[in-house]
C-alpha cells in the first residue's frame, strides 16, 4: 500500500519541492494551502503521514496539531512540522503539541525523506518496509537481495533502483524521463536510450527463472511492472 502524505505548506517554493521529492519517492500526495484547508482534507481521507508547516495562514500548524491530536480518528496521525523557527523553546512547544517530529527550514530534502521513512517505520512497520512484494517478485532493500518465485536474481545496482522503483507502484506506466529522474536524478544527463538497455537487462535478470515477462512495454510511452493481478499463473 502506497504511502498517503498531506503536506500543509503556504509557500510555494517549498510546496513543489516536497511535491517533487515525494513523488519521486512514490509516495501519494495531498496538498492543503492553509491549515483549514488541511483539517478539512484529513476530514475526507485520513494521511499516513502529515507534513505540517508551523506558520500557515486561517489555522495555526499548532492548533492544526492540537486537533488532529483531540479527534479519535487522527490521534495517533504521524505529524512531521516544517518550522522557521530556530529556538529550541519552539522546538519543544511543537513537540508538546503532539508532533512527532520537526524539521526547520531550509531543510535538506535527503534529511527529509529520511525523518519520514523512519516516522513511517516507526507507527506504521509495514508502510516504509524494506521489502515490497510484487507477484511472485521481493526486493529487500536492506540486504540488497531480489528474489523470484523464491530464486534469488543477480542484478547491477541500476537495475535494482529501476526494480525498486517500478515496484512502487505496478500497473503505473512511467516515461523514460521519469525514470532517468528518478533512478539517475536529475541533474545528471544521460541519453533516454540509456534507460531502455537498463530496462533490457532488468528483465533478462527478472525473467531468468520464469516465463511470464513482468515488465510492459508501452509504445510512445514507457514501461510499466505488471502489476501482480494481470500476471497469470506464476510458473
Ligand atoms: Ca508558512
Amino acid at each position: 500500500m502506497t504511502p498517503f502524505i498531506l503536506i500543509a505548506e503556504d509557500e510555494d517554493s517549498v510546496v513543489e519541492l516536497l511535491r517533487y521529492n515525494l513523488d519521486r519517492e512514490g509516495y501519494e500526495i495531498g496538498i492543503a494551502r492553509d491549515g483549514e484547508e488541511a483539517l478539512v482534507m484529513m476530514r475526507e481521507r485520513a494521511p499516513d503521514l502529515l507534513l505540517l508547516d508551523w506558520m500557515l495562514p486561517k489555522v495555526t500548524g499548532i492548533e492544526v496539531c492540537r486537533q488532529v491530536r483531540s479527534r479519535t480518528e487522527t490521534r495517533n496521525l504521524p505529524i512531521i512540522m516544517l518550522t522557521a523557527r530556530t529556538e529550541e523553546a519552539d522546538r519543544i512547544r511543537g513537540l508538546d503539541t503532539g508532533a512527532d517530529d520537526y524539521i526547520t527550514k531550509p531543510f535538506s530534502t535527503t534529511e527529509l525523506m529520511a525523518r519520514i521513512r523512519a516516522v513511517l517505520r516507526r507507527i506504521r512497520p509495514g508502510l516504509a518496509d524494506d521489502v515490497l512484494r510484487c507477484g511472485g517478485v521481493e526486493i529487500n532493500r536492506g540486504a540488497h537481495t531480489v528474489l523470484r518465485n523464491g530464486k534469488e536474481l543477480h542484478l547491477g545496482p541500476t537495475e535494482f533502483r529501476l526494480l525498486d522503483y517500478l515496484m512502487q507502484r505496478p500497473g503505473r506506466v512511467f516515461s523514460r524521463e521519469q525514470l532517468l529522474d528518478a533512478v539517475w536524478g536529475a541533474d545528471v544527463y544521460v541519453e533516454a536510450r540509456t534507460v531502455d538497455v537498463h530496462i533490457g537487462r532488468l528483465r533478462k535478470a527478472l525473467n531468468k527463472y520464469s516465463d511470464v515477462d513482468l515488465i510492459r512495454t508501452v509504445r510512445s510511452a514507457g514501461y510499466s511492472l505488471v502489476p501482480p493481478k494481470e500476471e497469470g499463473p506464476i510458473v
